[in-house]
């Protein structure tokens, strides 16, 4: 069988210490430009993308786990992630993980946001927005 998958990723491990913590957090940012003229703090591991690898959400490995690292840094920060919320850039641009850039939000708020800041295309045979 493949490797588990977890059934709860809105919270980091409740085993963890705090120099497991501080390893953590030191493998993490260690992966992160926070040079970028822009303000983001730039993925450069690994990136998770069906599409343009420019804009894909950074790819962050523990414990054999794959987690998406925005995620993961509200995760070192704020511990936990409420249930059916996601965490949304305010920059639009997926593969940052500065914590001033993210917010939660709903599967709804990230249409609208990415509708508000064109986004979301309109269907090709219809020519309508997928999403009212
Ligand atoms: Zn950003």
């Amino acid at each position: 069988m493949g490797r588990a998958i977890p059934k709860d990723k809105d919270t980091l491990p409740c085993d963890i210490t705090p120099e497991l913590y501080e390893h953590i957090c030191l493998k993490f940012w260690s992966k992160v430009n926070r040079q970028a003229p822009n303000g983001c703090w730039e993925w450069t591991g690994i990136r998770n993308s069906y599409t343009d690898l420019k804009y894909a959400y950074g790819h962050f490995e523990f414990r054999n786990q794959g987690w998406i690292a925005s995620r993961f840094a509200w995760l070192l920060i704020y511990d936990k992630i409420p249930k059916n919320k996601l965490v949304l850039h305010k920059c639009d641009n997926p593969p940052c993980v500065n914590p001033a850039h993210l917010f939660l939000g709903t599967n709804k708020d990230n249409s609208q946001d990415a509708k508000r800041k064109g986004r979301l295309g309109r269907n090709r045979r219809t020519g309508i927005t997928p999403v009212p």
